[in-house]
């Protein structure tokens, strides 16, 4: 997983110079044609850190062959600079290097113990694991495999 100071290492604060960290590594993607008439719900360009291009294509492509991309119903955002809900620490969507996918069926659930966590998952998380396989195997870590909090729309990549 990465921590808030291996990002901030990496690509800088993500508030103190937006205008230049965007410049720097911000692109916007255009989803691949073939992609995207597989994929509808996806915009045809994604504004993306370039560090993400090529895994989440990789993961696309594994999707379509895999037939799970019919599991992506709707976008819900990448680049989204702000803190956590409900926190002060900085959002993975701060640096673009997360999506977030079909967030009205696998919402953000704290408080998860050891305890609650296999119902909390059952209920609410709503992918298989073929699709979730996917993502992990391209090197992006699932909320839906965290353990205090589950954020099953949460697909982000280990930079
Ligand atoms: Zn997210």
């Amino acid at each position: 997983m990465n921590t808030t100071q291996d990002l901030i290492k990496t690509f800088g604060h993500p508030f103190n110079d937006r205008a230049a960290f965007e410049k720097k590594f911000m692109i916007l993607w255009t989803v691949p044609a073939d992609i995207h008439a597989r994929i509808p719900v996806l915009p045809a360009r994604l504004y993306i850190n370039r560090v993400i291009a090529i895994p989440l294509e990789k993961v696309l492509r594994q999707l379509i062959k895999d037939g799970t991309h019919k599991e992506i119903k709707t976008w819900d955002g990448c680049y989204n600079p702000r803190s956590q809900r409900g926190s002060t620490a900085i959002s993975r969507h701060s640096w673009g290097i997360a999506v977030d996918l079909n967030a009205a069926w696998n919402p953000l659930v704290r408080g998860v113990t050891p305890k609650t966590r296999q119902s909390l998952r059952a209920k609410h998380v709503h992918w298989t694991e073929d699709f979730l396989n996917a993502w992990r195997f391209n090197g992006f870590a699932c909320g839906a495999d965290w353990n205090t909090v589950l954020d099953g729309m949460h697909m982000e990549y280990i930079v």
